[in-house]
């Protein structure tokens, strides 16, 4: 058999037993979790701004980075919701590579997957009680997602997911917001369908049960560009995008139809600096259309401590092991820029 089965992985209820949230941290989570809802719901007009590495390879460098934004969210309460990028689990475009810290709690170390389920759900933890944010994780593994149920604010389902029935499915049972992002190819049906889906209530298999949901009206699309083997990236983030987007969603008559951009990705073409003039644009363009400001919601941007991108084991504390980041300085400074042009 081809096959080794190595670990027998622990139930939820075993590691949110050993690694407990504690009563007033879900308590403060509930209260953030009503504001970033209402948002969604079109019922505050506050913009959402999904910020952090490409993966949180670093328990330390993830946190001093949320306490860092800890402090500027107090500056910008009154226009800005951020909600920090923790991605314990990449996707990867070959399928090798790096997969995040749920298999690899250390990436100069070989994959341990028991350790690393628990070094996340320590790290959200911990995160969570020096940021009083709660954090965006991407669902890559439907089935891993009992172990961060009760810690995360957002959801995001990657481009490479999308049009997978389990995930679409999962994201129909939670009470957060789930983003779908569009597809590598840019079909937005893919996407919109997928948003359908997860708004349905269904019945299937998760976790070892047989379980019914309500399905989720808060999910929403996430544009992240498309790549073309023959042009390259198809940025879908333009004011003509927006509006093409929009127009087709409202077709769907899905509930609160929403759209977060992500300037990183093929928004950008990876290159990190752009996404200042990407998020700056995306803010103007809002402004031109009734439609665009009360649909686009948010922005998602890959930032860390230190700008670009190093290879593992580089050694550099806080730069990005996946995708290039924008760095700390510019990233604190673009924040108070969006925030005035709100
Ligand atoms: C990411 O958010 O780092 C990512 C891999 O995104 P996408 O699914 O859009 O490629
Ligand atoms: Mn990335």
């Amino acid at each position: 058999m081809a096959f080794a089965f190595k670990n027998r992985i622990p139930s939820a209820d075993e590691v949110l037993a050993e690694i407990p949230l504690k009563k007033d941290l879900a308590q403060a989570k509930a209260k953030r979790d009503k504001e970033i809802r209402d948002v969604f719901e079109g019922k505050n007009d506050k913009f959402i701004l999904i910020i952090g590495p490409c993966s949180a390879d670093n328990a330390d460098a993830v946190c001093e980075y949320v306490s860092r934004l800890r402090k500027v969210q107090e500056k910008v309460q009154d226009k800005i919701l951020l909600i920090p990028r923790m991605y314990t689990n990449k996707p990867r475009t070959t399928g090798v590579g790096y997969k995040g810290m749920a298999h690899q709690p250390d990436p100069n170390e070989p994959p341990n997957i028991i350790a690393g389920i628990k070094a996340i759900r320590r790290m959200h933890i911990r995160a969570l009680e020096e940021s009083g944010l709660p954090a965006a994780d991407e669902m890559l593994y439907p089935g891993n997602s009992p172990f961060l149920a009760d810690l995360l604010g957002y959801v995001a389902v990657g481009a490479r997911s999308v049009e997978n029935q389990q995930h679409r499915l999962t994201a129909s049972g939670m009470d957060i917001p789930v983003g779908l992002k569009n597809p590598t190819s840019g079909d937005l049906s893919v996407m919109l369908n997928g948003i359908y889906a997860a708004q349905q209530p269904h019945v299937f298999i998760y976790s070892g049960w047989e379980v019914e949901t309500t399905g989720n009206p808060l999910a929403h699309a996430i544009l992240r560009g498309a790549s073309n083997p023959l042009i390259g990236n198809l940025p879908n983030y333009h004011y003509e995008d927006l509006i093409n987007t929009m127009e087709y969603y409202l077709e769907k008559k899905l509930a609160h139809p929403t759209i977060i951009v992500d300037t990183s990705h093929a928004n950008s073409g990876k290159k990190f600096e752009e996404q200042p003039r990407i998020a700056k644009e995306i803010l103007v363009n809002r402004n031109f259309s009734d439609l665009l400001k009360k649909s686009v919601k948010g922005i998602m941007l890959e930032s860390y401590l230190v700008e670009g991108t190093q290879k593992i084991g580089g050694g550099v504390f806080g730069k990005s092991i996946t995708d290039a980041c924008l760095g700390w300085d510019d990233s604190e400074k673009l924040i108070y820029e969006l925030a005035d042009l709100l």
